[in-house]
């Protein structure tokens, strides 16, 4: 307890070892460790094939580890049968992928219901929610709308939808932002960053952009396999964390010319 507030935890990744095919081979991660708490927002970021993608896939139980224990609201999901893992998924995480994945032949009102349909919720409760959830978004006009009659910004904003209508602990976001302009890319964020800081829903984000990552209040950074560097914005603004977070990926990029 922490003067009478105490943190809640939402996932637990302890020891994590990624061994694709060959147990021979170089590990994808290892020995990775972390721990992501309610009201988290944080991003990883690292150099392509540094294992991001693996280690989020894990944290977020869509990929399981070679070795290591993954808890969910300190539940060990690995002992459990795919149903209910399946549940505590749907109960505790939103996704957001860089290619929308919208259904092309629902709407995006019924894109943006899905979760709640899948968890047998009335019609007027789900025509609320969709609607409020829509209008927050300002995608309210759309809902009506196949997903290639909607622009980009759009559909990620839908997508967007579709993982906050649950209300989930955890939104789980890889390269959100890779199909997006800059204006829509920061509106995005900006919707993380709300209910970040509304509702302590925590952010768990992949991003190889640092103007993107300067929206986290925590910076991960995977090298080899292993969290090398770890930066906290702390009370540092938001344009002074991009700065450190640029020196960090400039010193990746440094590396590179000094192996030409
Ligand atoms: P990042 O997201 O940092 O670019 P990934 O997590 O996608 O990295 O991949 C890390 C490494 O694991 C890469 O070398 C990649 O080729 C390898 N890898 C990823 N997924 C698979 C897979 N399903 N089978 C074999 N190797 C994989």
């Amino acid at each position: 307890m922490n003067g009478g507030f105490r943190v809640k935890n939402i996932i637990t990744a302890k020891n994590i070892i990624k061994v694709y095919g060959d147990k021979d081979k170089a590990r994808v991660l290892n020995n990775v460790n972390l721990e992501v708490n309610e009201g988290d927002f944080i991003c990883i970021m690292g150099p392509s094939g540094s294992g991001k993608s693996t280690f989020l896939n894990i944290l977020s139980t869509v990929d399981r580890p070679t070795k290591g224990v993954v808890k969910i609201n300190n539940q060990n999901v690995y002992g459990m049968v795919e149903l209910r893992l399946g549940q505590l998924r749907y109960e505790n995480i939103g996704f957001v992928f860089q290619d929308f994945n919208l259904i092309d032949s629902m709407t995006i009102r019924e894109n943006i219901s899905i979760p709640l349909v899948l968890a047998s919720i009335k019609a007027k409760e789900i025509k609320e929610k969709t609607d409020e959830i829509a209008t927050k978004l300002s995608i309210f006009d759309t809902l009506e709308k196949f997903p290639n009659e909607c622009s980009g910004g759009q559909k990620q904003r839908a997508a967007a939808a579709r993982a906050l209508i649950t209300n989930p602990k955890i939104i789980v976001a890889d390269e959100p932002t890779g199909s997006l302009d800059t204006k829509n890319s920061h509106e995005l964020l900006k919707i993380f960053e709300e209910r970040n800081k509304e509702r302590g829903t925590a952010i768990l984000m992949v991003t190889h952009d640092a103007m993107i990552a300067s929206y986290a209040k925590k910076l991960i950074f995977l090298r080899d396999g292993k969290i090398d560097e770890q930066l906290e914005r702390g009370s540092l603004s938001q344009k002074e964390f991009f700065y450190k977070i640029v020196d960090i990926t400039s010193k990746e990029s440094q590396s590179l010319f000094d192996k030409m």
